[in-house]
């Protein structure tokens, strides 16, 4: 970190930015110059608050050096980080994980049939809501425990793995029972309280990039689930808002290259959510497999025209089978594959 001073702060101004610096138990380092003065931090390891000393009297800017997140740093883990997953699945390597399945569980034959058909064109796991966030009150808001039981016997049935949504702290653990990768949405994302709850659950996260968040918001927000001790946490990128209408959300695939040079983890990505249309989808899922993402989030339902929530952006199973070919051809081409 680095303090600069503003050009008219006097020596007491520097000596009193020196002294809360080794207070701290830095070392301070004053680099003179000809207009004003700054003072480095030596030995910050990215835990010092910059606020403490803007408020300062004399400081004009401070600068972060040093990346404000750690454990989910390049520098802390320079190897990429494989999440084992149940039944010998896992994302982060050279396999794709492939998640699919309907936005919401709306009834058991509803998704038993998507189940079978996500899982008949090559799926590994099923994603489906129990607890829905929805924008409007009103709205769907899931089947809660019931869906969670559905969602246990198609994992009994179809060996599909389970990816589903806790959206509070009183909720997780019911929903850490079932989950074998519990999701956290992109409106919780700086839920910090459940963040720390889905730290200490158990079960492999998956955290959706909030839709205004920065890079370095979402991997603070990993930080949070690696400090209470799991390190298998997935990133999403879903979309974040966009200028124009025509798409529910501006995908951002440099996020994929991007993230990848900043962290270790894992990171897919959600093209359901990132354009909110059907026909957008597919050619998106082939360009973020293209840019490098471990896995997909696709929305599909056997029914779209009836669904309970996001229809409009689901695929049809016939889509999603079209789709998982195409996926596998540019998988190939890039090194990767699709168990
Ligand atoms: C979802 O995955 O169904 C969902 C609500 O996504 P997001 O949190 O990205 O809006
Ligand atoms: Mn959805």
């Amino acid at each position: 970190m680095l303090v600069i001073l503003r050009p008219d702060a006097s020596t007491s101004d520097r000596d009193r930015v020196v002294a809360l610096i080794e207070l701290l138990g830095f070392g301070a380092r004053v680099i003179e110059g000809t207009q004003r003065d700054a003072v480095a931090v030596v030995g910050n390891d990215g835990r010092i608050d910059a606020a403490r000393f803007s408020a300062l009297p004399g400081v004009d800017d401070v600068l972060q050096i040093t990346r404000p997140y750690r454990m989910v740093s390049r520098e802390w883990r320079a190897e990429p980080t494989v999440v084992s997953l149940p039944g010998g699945r896992s994302i982060g390597g050279p396999e794709l994980l492939i998640v699919a399945g309907p936005c919401s569980v709306e009834s058991e034959a509803q998704i038993f049939a998507t189940a079978r058909a996500v899982l008949a064109a090559g799926a590994g796991a099923l994603r489906a809501g129990a607890f829905k966030p929805r924008t409007s009150p009103y709205a769907f808001q899931g089947l809660g425990a019931e869906g969670l039981a559905l969602l246990a016997a198609v994992r009994r049935e179809t060996g599909l793995l389970i990816v589903t949504e806790a959206m509070d702290e009183e909720g997780l653990e019911q929903v850490a029972e079932v989950a074998d990768i519990v999701q956290i949405g992109a409106r919780n994302m700086q839920n910090y309280a459940l963040l720390k709850r889905a730290g200490r659950a158990g079960k492999p996260v998956l955290l959706k990039r909030g839709m205004s968040a920065g890079l370095a918001d979402l991997l603070l927000s990993a930080e949070y689930v690696l400090s209470e001790g799991n390190p298998d946490v997935i990133l999403c990128e879903r979309g974040i808002r966009g200028a124009d209408p025509s798409t529910r959300n501006l995908l951002d695939l440099s996020a994929i290259p991007a993230v990848k040079s900043l962290s270790h983890l894992p990171i897919m990505a959600d093209p359901s959510h990132g354009t909110g249309k059907r026909a957008l989808v597919p050619a998106m899922a082939r360009a973020a497999v293209a840019a490098g993402a471990d896995g997909l989030l696709i929305e599909v339902h056997v029914n779209p025209a009836e669904a309970l929530s996001d229809g409009a952006q689901s695929l049809y199973p016939e889509q999603f089978a079209l789709l998982m070919d195409e996926i596998r051809g540019i998988a190939g081409v890039i090194g990767r594959g699709v168990p």
